[in-house]
């Protein structure tokens, strides 16, 4: 009989399953929200990006029905052959002015637009000067490139700099951040990144995921937060986190996504969204412009949750977003957490390396503008019982 060559992913998965890291899918039956049912119990729902809760707002539901009744279910092919569709266009116009840049090219992800780009934008002879905890989808992006990659601290402008500096002049560089991280919540320097990059002619990009429909004017990300507009060469935002539908975009100049147009290999070589996406997102936009309260009641919720972890006495490090990392260091411990959250009804998923370093292990909690002050305050008190029956507080 043939020996299994795959064998050793089965030694993997075990070694996995020792160390206490081995995870099941998690599976929702019935609609993402803030108290939901997952595996069959009933929940605080901690671990959703649906910031604004517009995965279920009526607007949404009902333009991607009639998008899908006039349009049909597919797009049929990728953008660069027949698969732009009017509705495609109409939604990066609308982006674009939302977004105040020249034009914006949609991606079927975050991930696809952020490693498509990158990979677009740079060469072998290049190089990128990266944060350290920026996303995969920008540390894969680096790699497809082959160009060089200079890693800085996190957040530490001071030593962007030095190796910016360091650079030969004529050399191409790209500086890029998170604009809020994924993972500790917290901002990316971007001011400090900007007066780098103008001062030795870098190309700056920003990754928005997390911002998108959460900072700035009705969510116009960080760039927006901070003033920024025209300081930062490629903004990249998804469609999929607070936006409630799926995709990702890159807004820059005209000369930028006719660019892409021709080099993204994801725009290149995959399908382009079903009508019904861009529908949804574009209805969104209308949401974020004709009902800001659904941001101030998430910023609400934030403040109000994040204090509530901080005085019970838990390590939230730096966060400045409703992502509020619940810190415990080690890897088994936090998932031992996670478990207990979920079999007192809280669900906030466990995050142990290598999606963090070794000695960051946590559980991470997401609030969202649907949450209600009961379900908040229900969850503080689970995360009070469960950390002291830990010995976390
Ligand atoms: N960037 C960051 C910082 C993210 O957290 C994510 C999603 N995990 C992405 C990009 C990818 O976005 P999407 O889920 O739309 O692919």
């Amino acid at each position: 009989m043939r020996s299994d060559p795959l064998g050793y992913l089965t030694t993997e998965l075990e070694a996995l399953k020792q160390q206490g890291l081995y995870r099941t899918l998690r599976v929702l039956e019935g609609e993402q929200k803030a108290k939901t049912t997952f595996d069959h119990r009933q929940v605080v729902n901690l671990s959703s990006n649906n910031y604004l809760g517009l995965t279920t707002h009526p607007l949404l539901r009902e333009r991607a029905l009639e998008a899908t009744r006039r349009l049909g279910v597919g797009s049929g092919s990728v953008r660069s052959i027949a698969g732009t569709m009017d509705i495609h266009m109409e939604l990066e116009r609308r982006l674009a002015v939302f977004k105040n840049t020249e034009a914006v090219v949609v991606f079927q992800s975050g991930f696809a637009a952020n490693a498509g780009t990158v990979a677009a934008v740079l060469s072998k002879d290049d190089v990128v000067i990266s944060d350290e905890l920026n996303h995969a989808s920008i540390i894969d992006g680096c790699r497809l490139s082959r160009a060089a990659i200079k890693v800085f601290p996190h957040k530490d402008a001071a030593a962007a700099r030095r190796i910016v500096a360091e650079l030969p002049a004529a050399q191409r560089k790209l500086l890029i951040t998170d604009g809020v991280f994924s993972m500790d919540g917290d901002l990316g320097a971007l001011p400090a990144l900007c007066d780098i990059a103008e001062e030795f002619g870098c190309i700056m990009m920003v990754d928005d995921a997390h911002a998108s429909g959460v900072f700035g004017r009705n969510g116009r990300g960080t760039i927006d937060h901070f003033s920024m507009h025209g300081r930062v060469d490629i903004q990249v935002g998804t469609l999929s986190k607070a936006i409630g539908a799926l995709g990702g975009y890159v807004a820059g100049s005209r000369a930028l996504v006719e660019f892409l147009y021709h080099r993204a290999r994801p725009f290149l070589f995959s399908t382009s969204h079903p009508p019904a996406v861009a529908a949804a997102c574009i209805a969104a936009l209308d949401v974020l412009e004709q009902e800001p309260q659904i941001i101030e009641r998430l910023w609400e919720n934030t403040r109000f949750f994040k204090s509530g972890l901080q005085t019970l006495g838990f390590n939230t490090g730096l966060s400045e977003s409703p992502i509020t990392p619940v810190i415990v260091g080690d890897g088994a411990l936090a998932m031992k957490l996670s478990d207990r959250l979920f079999q007192e009804g809280v669900f906030a998923q466990g995050i142990a390396f290598p999606t963090v370093a070794r000695d960051k292990a946590r559980v991470r909690t997401i609030v969202t503008a649907t949450h209600t002050r009961d379900e908040l305050q229900f969850a503080l008190d689970v995360f009070a019982k469960v950390g002291r029956e830990l010995s976390i507080l």
